[in-house]
């Protein structure tokens, strides 16, 4: 059976949203910052991209380009709700769909695509115009076709603005050659370095050599998913992506303050805020974790610990007793810019015991959980955090807890 993998990219995703509710902003070069006051441009509409304005410029590079740029704080809700819309088309199509990002899908149709389908371009056009009637019409997405996921990325990437391109044996060989590794998903800026230093940019370039000389340079696994890419078949991480994980494996949460912190109310007030969503969301998931990690970040140094249980954890007090022990192990000799925690080694609750005299936490953790999941996280919560800015849930760009956001 022929396998044909459709992969599905909203141009500049962020700025496209807030254009399409807003339409004094179109035709207009647009930066999306994570917040007021903030300088890093985290995604840009397509006329900042056309004057070099990309994702990751700062504002002020920004306004020498174009001073009257227009800058507008995410709104990480509205991504969200696009992208369950999103979702629900992808879905209407194939049960096969994997929502790679907020923006981005893998939707394989090889096993629909006889009947339904007869042809994956008229398929990937009828997809486009879905996402215009479904998320309004300034919004366009390109549609990348091939017989697996790599060629179907590529595809994707490499086709013009709006439109639809597929990858086949005709054209297989003349992209390799033409595209660049950064145009190839899962090639780094660093692998992408070393394989400079063999004067190797595109693809192609690597059939000329053997495993065993890229091994040298990259080691044994690169240097195998290297070679896949340079025929055109899909490597190794990519294959990952069609045997869902049965559930994540940890959940963090980091946030970088506006100012330097060292008065310990405010730092464990933060560490509490942080460890109030890291419980909300393993709560949700139906996951507890026996792993707890906390990093502390200066402006030149930072402080990282972490401790394994014998047993797991799902409760917030709990974790935030072993957040505070671990922040005691730190010797206070810097201000802290940016706050991290994790909670790793996690299974499913109720395949785990839990310590007998949790049981009543577990009643108060239950009714929180319930007052929270109706109003929004932090109707309720404890007075430590009360006069502090609250630390919202956020939304990634990478989906990394697609479970949470999305209910998958
Ligand atoms: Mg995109």
């Amino acid at each position: 059976m022929k396998t044909t993998i459709l992969h599905v990219d909203i141009n500049s995703y962020f700025a496209t949203i807030l254009q399409q509710e807003n339409p004094h902003l179109r035709h207009k070069p647009v930066g999306v910052i994570k917040d007021e006051g903030r300088t890093c441009l985290i995604a840009t509409s397509k006329e900042a991209k056309q004057l070099g304005i990309g994702t990751g410029s700062n504002v002020y590079e920004a306004r020498e380009i174009f001073p009257e740029i227009i800058l507008i704080p995410a709104s990480f809700d509205r991504y969200l709700d696009a992208t369950k819309k999103l979702k629900k088309i992808f879905e209407s199509i194939s049960p096969d769909v994997y929502i790679y990002s907020l923006d981005e899908a893998f939707i394989n149709i090889s096993h629909c695509q006889k009947f339904i389908y007869p042809q994956a371009e008229q398929l990937g056009q009828q997809i486009q115009q879905k996402i215009k009637q479904e998320l309004g019409s300034w919004v366009t997405a390109n549609v990348g076709i091939g017989n697996n996921r790599l060629l179907a990325k590529i595809a994707s990437e490499i086709a013009a603005k709006g439109s639809v391109l597929e990858i086949n044996q005709d054209n297989l060989d003349g992209i390799l050659a033409s595209i660049e590794f950064k145009d190839v998903c899962g090639v780094g800026y660093q692998l992408t370095k070393k394989l400079q230093r063999l004067n190797v940019t595109h693809p192609y370039q690597l059939r000329f050599f053997t495993a065993e000389e890229l091994g040298v340079l990259v080691g044994p696994f690169w240097a195998n998913e290297l070679l896949k890419i340079a025929y055109g078949q899909e490597p190794h991480l990519l294959t990952l992506l069609e045997k869902p994980s049965s559930h994540m494996k940890s959940i963090g949460r980091s946030i970088t303050g506006f100012r330097l912190y060292d008065r310990e109310d405010e730092i464990k007030s933060i560490l509490f805020n942080l460890c109030s969503e890291v419980i909300d969301k393993t709560r949700k998931m139906k996951l507890a974790g026996r792993q707890i990690t906390i990093n502390l970040y200066g402006q030149n140094q930072a402080f990282h610990d972490h401790i394994t249980l014998k047993y797991f954890i799902e409760h917030l007090d709990e974790m935030f007793i072993w957040v505070k022990k671990l922040y005691q192990h730190w010797n206070k000799d810097f201000k802290i810019i940016k706050f991290a925690i994790r909670l790793s080694l996690l299974e499913p609750n109720d395949q785990k015991p839990l310590l007998p005299s949790w049981h009543k936490q577990e009643k108060i953790q239950t009714a929180l959980d319930k007052i929270n999941a109706k109003y929004g996280l932090f109707t309720l919560h404890p007075a430590s955090i009360m006069k502090q800015h609250l630390i919202r849930p956020e939304v990634t760009g990478f989906l990394g807890d697609r479970d949470y956001q999305l209910g998958n």
